[in-house]
């Protein structure tokens, strides 16, 4: 939300309408540019190989780079549909629709397999596969929790035990070059998440918190202990953050009113957004902020 509070707006805030619309507005939302399917298509891989290793399926190593290229071609096809309809709602091309060359998918997939092959020599992945660690669990992100009031995607990626602590972990293959406190404590979320889950410990000390991001070309592992403090602040963060998209949610007003949604705060972000071409932050940010502005005096000074 903190990106763009109107895409996001646009993605949940209509999700009390079950129509054809609401679905189209969240599909268009989850539209993403060749290089994020890219590194969604590299993180499947990477649990791919740690489930066909907890199977004790072969995994055919020389499979990847065509694993990873079905993976970003079957997405860039499941999307046409959403372009077909932006360009039906426009009437014109859609900016979404770029051909992308067979160039570009390789130079995809090869930087997609050098990540992969980095992976799987960090820890704790590497000692997950030479049996140094023997107890370990893949959990799926899209699973919900109940938080308070709400339900929300808490879970961690990967849960493993090493000696008396419990350790929860996600992986960032979206590039982050310091993981700073916020993401810190929202990290902290998945020890809520790992208390209500039945065989895993109930005391906040057990948990290690985990985060393998990729960022100046390699893995790096953040971590760090959790206590009950800690996953207190974490919770009371996630509820001020969930109050504020109530309030912004609530700015929308029974007409539906997007004029009063903010816009994004950096050009980098419409860029990869699905509703570039059907909003005024599409076309040009600073100008449709600067708009947004004086309409908002204009209220305020009625
Ligand atoms: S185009 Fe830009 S301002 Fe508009 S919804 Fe997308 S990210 Fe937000």
């Amino acid at each position: 939300m903190n990106q763009c509070p109107r895409a996001w707006i646009l993605k949940y805030g209509f999700t009390k309408n079950r129509g054809t619309f609401n679905r189209h507005l969240r599909n268009i939302a989850d539209w993403s540019t060749p290089w994020r399917l890219m590194q969604r298509a590299l993180r499947g891989v990477i649990i791919d190989r740690l489930e066909c290793h907890s199977n004790q399926k072969v995994w055919i190593e020389k499979d990847l780079a065509s694993k990873i290229r079905h993976r970003i071609i079957g997405a860039i096809y499941r999307q046409k549909p959403v372009i077909e309809v932006v360009e039906k709602r426009i009437g014109s091309k859609s900016q979404l629709r770029s051909k992308i060359r067979n160039s570009e998918i390789d130079r995809l997939v090869e930087i997609a397999c050098y990540r992969y092959h980095a992976a799987m020599k960090t820890e704790p992945i590497s000692m997950i596969l030479d049996g140094r660690i023997s107890v370990w669990y893949t959990f799926s992100r899209l699973e919900k929790s109940k938080f308070d009031k709400f339900q929300l995607h808490l879970a961690p990626d990967l849960v493993w035990f090493r000696g008396n602590s419990c350790h929860l972990m996600r992986f960032t293959v979206q590039g982050v070059s310091n993981p700073g406190d916020d993401r810190m404590l929202e990290n902290m979320a998945m020890v809520t998440w790992a208390e209500a889950k039945q065989g895993l410990p109930y005391k906040a000390e057990r948990f290690v918190v985990e985060n393998l991001y990729w960022s100046r070309g390699r893995w790096n592992l953040w971590s760090n202990r959790a206590n009950s403090k800690l996953v207190l602040d974490s919770s009371k963060m996630i509820l001020k953050d969930m109050n504020a998209m109530i309030e912004l949610h609530d700015r929308l007003g029974t007409s539906c009113d997007l004029s009063q949604i903010p816009l994004a705060a950096s050009k980098r972000i419409c860029r990869n957004c699905g509703h570039r071409d059907t909003c005024p932050g599409g076309e040009d940010l600073v100008r449709a902020r600067l708009e947004q502005s004086a309409l908002e005096m204009a209220k305020a000074s009625k």
